[in-house]
């Protein structure tokens, strides 16, 4: 990994207070996420938090709906029945 790609995760990454991401074995990891609209958003796990490639500033639902999977899955499957 270069200098300025860690750099950049650290200016984009958004601090998860659910997961600690340093040192995660899922960093790195790309989720699909689907915006309400239809359109489609990626979310990365970096070493300091959690990046999307949407335009918000702040930390985006989809950020947050993958948090919340991965903090509890049990969580999100009992939610479809
Ligand atoms: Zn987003």
């Amino acid at each position: 990994m270069s200098i300025s790609v860690i750099a950049q995760d650290i200016i984009l990454a958004h601090r998860s207070e659910i997961i600690e991401t340093r040192g995660h074995h899922m960093v790195g990891v790309r989720w699909p996420v689907i915006g309400s609209r239809g359109d489609k958003y990626h979310v990365e796990m970096v070493e300091y938090g959690f990046t999307c490639d949407c335009i918000a500033y702040a930390k985006c639902k989809h950020i947050k709906g993958v948090e919340r999977l991965l903090a509890d899955p049990l969580d999100e499957n009992q939610k479809l029945v």
